[in-house]
C-alpha cells in the first residue's frame, strides 16, 4: 500500500508533502499543524475536523456534473438537489452545508419530525425540502405549517394511509383559509429492482418503503377525488446507500421513468421531477484491488439525463426535472477524526527486555546468535530454525526445565528474528510471511472510541482509510491493529492479511504519533454510541480566509463528565453531594488532605471521558503527555 492509499481514496483533497499530510487547498496546512494548534489551546482526546471547503467541492462537482449531462443530451428538464438529514445533522455541519451552498438554491430532506423543524430553519425560502419516511398527522400538519410559511416543500407518500391523513390535514388546513396553500406531493414507488451491498435493503420488493403499482393507481384515484391530483409532482425512489455498481441505479431509472410516463399519460398533468435518491458511492479503500465504486460521478449523472430523456421520447411526455437526494457523497469527505497513539502493546520485545543469564540454556544461545547472524542469504533458514527453536523451548518450559527469565528470552529473540526476517525477505511477498505478520503485529492503542466514531466499522465491518500525520518519508514497518480505549474486545481494527495496515515503530515516551481516519463524515456522527460512556470528540471547522491562512472556528470540547452522566437522566446535584459528603466524612483524612482531594475532585469532572495521561510503561523515561 503505497503513500496509505492516497491516490485511491483522498479524491486530491489531501496530499503528502515532505513527510506530513497536508489538505491539498489554500496554503496546504498539514493536519499536524493544525491539530497541534488546537491541543496547545488545551483541547486533548480525539478531535474531529470540519473542512467546508470540501463540502462546497462536492456540492459544487454535482451540480456542476449533471449540468454538463444535461448539455450534452440538450435535456430541457432541471436538475436539483437536497441533503438528507439522516445522514448529518450536526449543526456545525448544517450550518456549513448551508454556507457554501447558497448559490445552488440547494435544500434539505427530513425523515423525521426533529429533522423537520432542522429543514424549516436552515432552508432558504424557495430551496426544496423534501420530507420522507412515515408520517403522524402531526408530521403532516408540519409540513402545511413550513408551506404556510412560503416553504418549497414536497410531501412524499409512502403508504395509502399517510395519503388519507393528507387529504384530512389538508381539508383542516384549507377549508377556510384566506389563501389555501398545499405542499407539492411526491409518491415513493416499490421498485421491482433493488441495490446491492450491505445497505441494500432501500429498494427491492421487501423494501420498508414504497407503493406496489396497485396501490399507485388507488392513489391517482384518491387525489383526483379530492382534488389533489394538481399537486403530484414527483415520483420518489431510493435503492440503497453506497451503491458500488451502476447497473442496479439504472434498472431502477428504467422502472420509475416508466411509472412517471404511465401516471403522466393517465392524467397526472402536474407531475414534473423524478427524485432518485440517493446512494451515490464513496471510495472508501485505501488498497489497490479491492475499490467500492464502479463508476464516476459523470457516467452516473450521463445515465440518470439518458435514461430520463429516452423514455420520457418514447413516450412522448416532458422531460421530467431531476432531484437527487446524495448525502454520503456530500458529507462523507468533509471530516477527519485525528486520535492520538497512547501506547504500543509489544515493545517487550525489544533488546533491552533480554535478561540474558551468564549462562543461558543452549537454544536460547542458539537462538541469540541466530539473532545477531541473520542475513539476507539465510534469513528463511534462519527464520524456520527460530520458530522450530521456540515449540521446543516452549515444551521445556512447560515441563519445568526452564524458567520464566528463559522464556521470555525467547519471546523477545524470536519475535526480533520474525521481525528482522520479514525485513530482509519483504521482496518476496510469501504467504509464510504474511501469516507471520500477524505474529508480530504491534497493537496500537489510540485515544478515541470506535464505536462512537466508527460505528459502521462496527456495525457493519466498513473500512475507513487510516493513515499517520507524519513520518511520511519513513516507510511503516509494523503490521498494525488498532485497539480503541472502550473495555470492548470489538474496539479493535485488527491486522488484516488482506487488508493490510503497517504504522511506524515510535517510542511513545519520547514522541508523539497520531492517527487520522478520514471519510468520516457521513453517518458515523450520529450513529456513534456512547459505549463505556465516550462521547461525541472535540469538533471544529476549519476556515480558510482569502489570503489561504487557516482558521479554527466553533470549537466545541467533547462533554464532560457531569454532562455525560446528566445526559443518562441521573441527578448530578445528588452525585455531586454525594461525592462531596463521601469525602467530607472520611474519617481517615485531615481537613487539608480532604480540600485538596475536593479540587482535584472538581478538576476531573470538569473534563471530558476521554483519556488525559497515560503511564507509558518505559518507566526510565519522562512521560510525554501523549494524549
Ligand atoms: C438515506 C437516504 C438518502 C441518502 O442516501 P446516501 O446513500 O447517503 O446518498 C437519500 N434518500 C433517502 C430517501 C434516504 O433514505
Amino acid at each position: 500500500m503505497k503513500d496509505f492509499g492516497l491516490d485511491i481514496w483522498a479524491d486530491d483533497n489531501f496530499v503528502i508533502h515532505n513527510d506530513t499530510v497536508n489538505i491539498n487547498h489554500a496554503s496546504k496546512p498539514s493536519l499536524l499543524q493544525i491539530t497541534q494548534d488546537i491541543r496547545n489551546k488545551g483541547y486533548k482526546g480525539p478531535l474531529l475536523l470540519r473542512f467546508p471547503h470540501l463540502i462546497e467541492k462536492q456540492i459544487s462537482t454535482l451540480f456542476n456534473t449533471f449540468e454538463k449531462a444535461k448539455q450534452e443530451f440538450n435535456y430541457s428538464g432541471s436538475f436539483h438537489a437536497v441533503f438528507p438529514l439522516k445522514v448529518n445533522q450536526f449543526p456545525n455541519f448544517i450550518t456549513s452545508l448551508m454556507d457554501v451552498s447558497s448559490a445552488y438554491n440547494y435544500g434539505l430532506e427530513a425523515g423525521s419530525k426533529a429533522e423537520l423543524i432542522i429543514a424549516m430553519t436552515k432552508t432558504p425560502l424557495g430551496a426544496p425540502i423534501t420530507v420522507n419516511g412515515f408520517k403522524d398527522k402531526e408530521m403532516i400538519s408540519l409540513c402545511f405549517i413550513a408551506v404556510k410559511m412560503g416553504h418549497n416543500l414536497t410531501i412524499t407518500i409512502e403508504g395509502l394511509g399517510e395519503l388519507e391523513t393528507i387529504i384530512q390535514v389538508n381539508r383542516e388546513f384549507n377549508t377556510t383559509a384566506s389563501t389555501p396553500m398545499t405542499p407539492k406531493i411526491g409518491v415513493r414507488i416499490r421498485l421491482h429492482s433493488s441495490g446491492i451491498g450491505i445497505w441494500a435493503k432501500s429498494g427491492g420488493y421487501s423494501s420498508k418503503f414504497g407503493l406496489t403499482s396497485t396501490e399507485l393507481l388507488e392513489a391517482y384515484e384518491m387525489l383526483k377525488k379530492n382534488n389533489l391530483l394538481g399537486h403530484l409532482w414527483m415520483i420518489h425512489f431510493h435503492i440503497g446507500s453506497q451503491m458500488g455498481e451502476i447497473a442496479p441505479l439504472k434498472k431502477a431509472l428504467r422502472e420509475a421513468g416508466n411509472i412517471y410516463a404511465e401516471l403522466k399519460k393517465r392524467g397526472a398533468d402536474a407531475l414534473g421531477a423524478i427524485n432518485i435518491g440517493g446512494g451515490l458511492a464513496v471510495e472508501y479503500s485505501q488498497h489497490e484491488g479491492k475499490t467500492e465504486r464502479n463508476y464516476s460521478l459523470q457516467e452516473f449523472a450521463n445515465d440518470v439525463v439518458y435514461l430520463m430523456q429516452e423514455i420520457a421520447r418514447s413516450k412522448g411526455v416532458d422531460e421530467p426535472d431531476i432531484f437527487t437526494e446524495s448525502g454520503r457523497y456530500i458529507a462523507a469527505s468533509h471530516s477527519v477524526l485525528i486520535a492520538p497513539v497512547l501506547e504500543l502493546f509489544s515493545q517487550e520485545y525489544n533488546e533491552k527486555g533480554l535478561r540474558l543469564k551468564d549462562t543461558n540454556p543452549p537454544l536460547i544461545e542458539e537462538l541469540h546468535d541466530l539473532y545477531k547472524s541473520i542475513s539476507r542469504k539465510h534469513a528463511r533458514e534462519y527464520l524456520h530454525d527460530a520458530l522450530d527453536h521456540m515449540e521446543s523451548l516452549l515444551t521445556l518450559f512447560d515441563l519445568g526445565y526452564i524458567d520464566l527469565e528463559d522464556r521470555s528470552n525467547t519471546e523477545i529473540l524470536v519475535n526480533l528474528i520474525i521481525k528482522k526476517s520479514i525485513a530482509l525477505l519483504k521482496s518476496e511477498d510469501t504467504d509464510e510471511l504474511k501469516k507471520l505478520q500477524d505474529r508480530i503485529q504491534e497493537k496500537y492503542l489510540v485515544n478515541f472510541s470506535a464505536f462512537q466514531s466508527l460505528p459502521d466499522f462496527w456495525g457493519l465491518a466498513q473500512q475507513f482509510p487510516i493513515m499517520p500525520l507524519d513520518r511520511l518519508d519513513t516507510k511503516p514497518s509494523n503490521p498494525a491493529s488498532i485497539w480503541d480505549i472502550t473495555c470492548d474486545s470489538d474496539g479493535e481494527i485488527g491486522f488484516n492479511r488482506e487488508l493490510p495496515l503497517y504504522l511506524h515503530d515510535i517510542d511513545v515516551s519520547k514522541e508523539e504519533y497520531f492517527l487520522a481516519f478520514f471519510l468520516t463524515g457521513a453517518y458515523q456522527e450520529v450513529l456513534g454510541m456512547k459505549h463505556n460512556l465516550f462521547t461525541h470528540p472535540t469538533e471544529a471547522v476549519i476556515h480558510f480566509d482569502t489570503e489561504g491562512k487557516y482558521y479554527v472556528e466553533h470549537l466545541i470540547e467533547a462533554q464532560n463528565l457531569m454532562d455525560v452522566l446528566d445526559d443518562l437522566d441521573y441527578d448530578t446535584n445528588i452525585i455531586d453531594k454525594t461525592l462531596k459528603y463521601r469525602i467530607e466524612a472520611s474519617t481517615h483524612i485531615t481537613q487539608e488532605e480532604k480540600r485538596e482531594l475536593l479540587g482535584k475532585l472538581y478538576l476531573y469532572l470538569s473534563e471530558n471521558s476521554y483519556l488525559k495521561t497515560i503511564q507509558a510503561h518505559n518507566t526510565n523515561n519522562t512521560n510525554k503527555d501523549n494524549t
